[in-house]
């Protein structure tokens, strides 16, 4: 018991202790919650608790501070429940086992949720503090971050009264999160015609790619396998008539596609043709992705047997390599507010094949919400000329740069003075729950900042222990400076 209790800040590293004791993983948030509006009755702070879980604590301005503007502090109050495959733990029921370890803490077993249980730390010590210099406070601590934003797009934010904000839900010291990606999942429909066809029926295969997280690996130049059969197919096609029956592969649209396969139709006559096809772009590809994808391989596997099948019409095939070919694809631009940050991508994740149509889901994303739109017009054009249609869903907002932020130029003021460097500034290519307050609370400034954590959402997580000391004092000095 009380493994923090030597750590400073105490009164943080406490909480932080108590916070690790009550089971708090995603889904299973009320004891959290309920934790959270037992704290602000003891202290007759003002609160609110909504039917998500979600709790808001109010504290009046510190001495001399009382009339100036409110700032919001804010983090998520769920974990991600991660842990070693031999490990036995109830996360319903049970609390983390702390352990502290050259300078940083972690769980034995488990993740840890420093990701974000540092963030409701930092703002419960806050609030137990007396005659703290800080502007009036609206700390919001969310429920379900970490399983698609619930508590904050569910969250009536009309109660809050700022228009500045952190949020403490980063996890690298020195960085300043000031944008992420607001984004959406796209599929396009195209409608099929086939006709009877015999032959032999074969199968391509793209594989060995190295796939990734289409917001945070898009700008690594890896090889998409769906727009590679796409490639193969058409490069086949020139040469000889194949016949496509379908395209599949992928697994989510937010996932890069590794592997995709595609059941042709072929003459006998031309195998041996199109296996020297496959093995000439084969060596292209492997030329192509050197650096990135050495391991991609394509392979051509036709049966002994002559067959019939229902194959695609000449047209539907040529509208399908079309879509495939000209839909915009991957990094579309890239920011230069912040430089080498991707600011508007689209993945194509997954390629589904049904009898009468062919589906692709793209996950669209933009740190700029006129350039998604647009993204979004551009391929729903494209796929009405060829006759197909376009269907959008899980739309959430972008958190937009915002060039002249006075809440970043006092944040990187008092970090230079701290650390004798400057901050760098970044963006994420995916959502935060910042994009969320943006688009609700009109002309919010905002960024967020956090001590340095490391394998977050995983057993391996660990909070250094240094870290949250400074950014304590970084929060602190802040908040005294707000005007
Ligand atoms: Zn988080």
């Amino acid at each position: 018991m009380n493994i923090l209790a030597d750590l400073k800040p105490e009164l943080v590293f406490s909480y932080f202790e108590k916070i690790c004791a009550i089971p708090h993983g995603s889904g299973n948030t009320a004891m959290i919650s309920d934790y959270l509006t037992g704290f602000a009755r003891d202290r007759q702070l003002d609160y609110l608790q909504d039917d998500y879980g979600n709790v808001i604590i109010w504290k009046k301005g510190g001495p001399g501070y009382e009339q100036l503007d409110p700032v919001i502090l804010q983090g998520h109050m769920d974990m991600v429940c991660a842990s070693e495959p031999d490990y036995e733990i109830d996360f319903q029921k049970e609390g983390l086992q702390l352990q502290v370890r050259d300078g940083k803490i972690s769980a034995r077993g488990t993740s840890l949720g420093g990701d974000d249980g540092i963030a409701v730390a930092y703002m419960l010590a806050i609030l137990d503090m007396d005659d703290l210099p800080h502007p009036p406070l609206e700390c919001v601590f969310t429920t379900d971050e970490e399983v698609g934003m619930l508590g904050a797009a569910a969250l009536d934010m009309s109660v809050l009264k700022s228009r500045r904000m952190i949020n403490l839900d980063s996890e690298e010291e020195g960085q300043f999160m000031v944008s992420c990606a607001g984004g959406l999942s796209l599929t396009t429909h195209l409608p099929l015609k086939r006709e009877e066809a015999s032959g032999i029926c074969a199968t391509l295969e793209i594989s060995g790619l190295k796939g990734g997280h289409s917001g945070m690996e898009i700008d690594k130049g890896r090889g998409n396998a769906i727009l590679l059969m796409g490639r193969l197919l058409h490069y086949l096609q020139k040469e000889i008539p194949v016949q496509i029956i379908s395209i599949s592969g992928g697994t989510a649209d937010n996932v890069i596609p590794d592997r995709s396969t595609a059941e042709i139709m072929v003459r006998r006559d031309d195998i041996t043709e199109i296996d020297r096809l496959v093995k000439a772009l084969r060596q292209i590809l492997r030329k192509e992705y050197i650096l990135t994808d050495d391991q991609v391989d394509v392979s051509f596997s036709p049966e002994v047997r002559p067959t019939s099948s229902r194959v695609l019409t000449t047209d539907s095939a040529t509208s399908l390599l079309a879509a495939l070919l000209n839909l915009p694809a991957g990094v579309q631009k890239m920011s230069f507010a912040l430089e080498n940050l991707v600011q508007t991508s689209l993945n194509l994740g997954r390629a589904v094949t049904r009898e009468t149509e062919i589906l692709f889901t793209y996950s669209v994303r933009s740190s700029v919400g006129s350039e998604k739109d647009h993204l979004v017009e551009q391929i729903g054009q494209l796929m009405k000329s060829l006759g197909g249609s376009i269907s959008c869903s899980g739309n959430y907002p972008a958190w937009e740069y915002r060039p002249n932020s006075v809440l970043r130029r006092l944040m990187t003021e008092v970090f230079e003075e701290q650390y004798g460097r400057k901050p760098e500034a970044t963006m994420i290519h995916a959502g935060l729950e910042c994009g969320l307050f943006s688009a609700t609370l009109k002309d919010l400034d905002c960024v967020s900042i956090g001590p340095e954590m490391k394998g977050i959402h995983s057993p391996d997580e660990e909070l250094d222990i240094a870290s949250v000391g400074r950014v304590w004092d970084f929060l602190l000095e802040v908040l005294k400076r707000m005007d």
